[in-house]
């Protein structure tokens, strides 16, 4: 099978998915696509694996940082510095505090184009703003105004890779090799096969 119908991507239901006994429906929401789950466990993050994980790209925390400055801007107010290094480092330290709050679901989703599927059927960061049919925007109401009111992570349910780059960072960061499997789904020959034959009797 070719390479990109392999493509792999880390989920997190994160302590606040746990919370709301969304477990099952998370999971059947990737698994319906015709994703096929090749790891999965369960676990209460440390701080220092929470730091690591969004540390993994050294430019996230200033990316981070200048959408919410930016963010600041558009609402009229004044946001708390003009570095965004500083508000990076914020949005960590309240990312840690969240993500270690509770035991985690880690899972890895393989699959034709999965990392763009999944960030597809999760939806846009913020829940409040995130498109109706995506899990943040159904099951959950959050905004950045909440959470940056109360010093807080912005609580939207899940975590998914952004790009296979970042997906095969993260995958190694949460996941042994041996704890991913190898196997092949019937239903792969209905999603992937050039041909169809033998399905008629
Ligand atoms: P994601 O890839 O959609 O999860 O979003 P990002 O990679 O940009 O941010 C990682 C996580 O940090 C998000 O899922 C939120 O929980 C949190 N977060 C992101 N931006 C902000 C922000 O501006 N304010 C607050 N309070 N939390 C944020
Ligand atoms: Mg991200």
């Amino acid at each position: 099978m070719s390479e990109f119908k392999k493509e792999r991507t880390l989920v997190i239901i994160k302590p606040d998915g746990i919370q709301r006994t969304l477990i099952g429906e998370i999971i059947q929401r990737y698994e319906r696509m015709g994703l096929k789950l090749v790891g999965l466990k369960m676990l209460i993050p440390s701080e220092k694996q929470v730091e690591e994980h969004y540390l993994l790209d050294p430019n996230w925390k200033k990316s981070v940082g200048e959408k919410a400055i930016e963010g600041y801007r558009k609402k009229g107010l004044t946001p708390p510095t003009e570095d965004p290094i500083e508000v990076g480092d914020t949005v960590v330290a309240a990312l840690k505090k969240y993500m270690t709050s509770g035991p985690v679901v880690a899972m890895v989703w393989q699959g034709a184009h999965a990392v763009e599927i999944v960030r597809k059927v999760t939806g846009g960061t913020e829940p409040r703003s995130s498109d109706v049919g995506t899990i943040r925007g159904d099951y959950v109401l959050d905004s950045y105004q909440m959470a940056d009111t109360d010093q807080r992570a912005v609580r939207n349910l899940i975590h998914a890779s952004g790009s296979v780059e970042e997906a095969q960072n993260e995958i190694e960061h949460w996941f042994k090799s041996e704890e991913l499997m190898d196997y092949r789904l019937v239903q792969e020959q209905i999603l992937y096969d050039v041909n169809l034959d033998g399905i008629l009797e």
